[in-house]
């Protein structure tokens, strides 16, 4: 039985993986799946499937992560899209990805979705509470795009050019007085979803436009390096910006922090 699962799990790396290295390998082994529903054989492969790639992909680009990456999979039949209901949990005994996922779509609309890199993406950080979730939802946003991309799914312009029109379209969201933090806060309040997904977002897109500009790196090698220094003992987004400066070795972070709280919304998002 044993050998049996290794060699399911082989030949679902060898599909999903361009090259099932050794990096690759070392994820997948810490991949978990948690069945909440009842699953066939050959829908449970499908599905392993989608959340190695995803899980391959996204620990390529933002580090390994330093626990199990577990994915809670429940059965949805509401014709609603390939995914449903999807969010993260960050405590230690119920970390992780929770999908709701209807088996009546096929495999490429699964892949298609940003809901499972997002969500991936949203445990390279610790947990930052509510009043951040701007930060934490615009970093999800970000990186579930470059997921994709490196999943070959967008080339680098077309991902470049999802960013551009995204901040566009949210910019006259911003188009009011007050700082950048309070106008997203009140986004926020007021659930305007895109608003605080994409402004949120473009803090990130900045951070790498200064990375690689200036520093000879970029956003994802940052957060790579973090899950093998800060990840598990930083508890608050101030932490968060102080390890991922100390990184870079340049106050980046906190100074972009500094101009999202206290430059006016309509000049921050006047960058777009
Ligand atoms: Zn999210």
């Amino acid at each position: 039985m044993k050998v049996l699962a290794s060699l399911a799990f082989l030949w679902v790396l060898t599909v999903n993986v361009r090259a099932a290295d050794s990096d690759s390998i070392r994820i997948v082994k810490d991949v978990e799946m948690i069945w909440q529903s009842e699953f066939n054989e050959e829908e449970k492969t499908r599905i392993r499937k989608i959340m190695y790639t995803f899980a391959v992909q996204g620990q390529r680009l933002l580090g390994k992560y330093p626990y199990k990456l577990r994915f809670y999979i429940r059965r949805y039949d509401a014709d609603w899209g390939p995914l449903l209901g999807c969010y993260v949990k960050f405590g230690e005994a119920v970390r992780g990805v929770y999908l709701g996922v209807d088996m009546g779509y096929p495999t490429a609309d699964f892949l298609s979705s940003w809901k499972v890199p997002h969500e991936v993406s949203h445990l390279a950080l610790p947990a930052l509470g509510t009043q951040n979730s701007w930060f934490y939802e615009g970093f999800a946003t970000y990186m579930s795009r470059q997921i994709m991309k490196a999943n070959g799914h967008y080339t680098a312009d077309q991902c470049d050019s999802i960013y551009r029109q995204k901040f566009a379209e949210v910019k006259p969201d911003f188009d009011q007085d007050g700082t950048f933090l309070s106008v997203i806060l009140g986004q926020t309040a007021n659930y305007n979803y895109s608003a605080f997904y994409w402004g949120g977002a473009s803090f990130f897109y900045r951070a790498d436009e200064i990375l690689n500009s200036k520093h000879n790196t970029n956003l994802c090698a940052v957060v790579k390096t973090y899950q093998k220094s800060q990840r598990l003992d930083d508890k608050n987004l101030l932490m968060v910006i102080k390890s991922w400066d100390a990184i870079v070795g340049a106050d980046v972070f906190s100074s972009l922090m500094r101009e999202y709280r206290n430059v006016e919304a309509r000049t921050v998002m006047s960058r777009f």
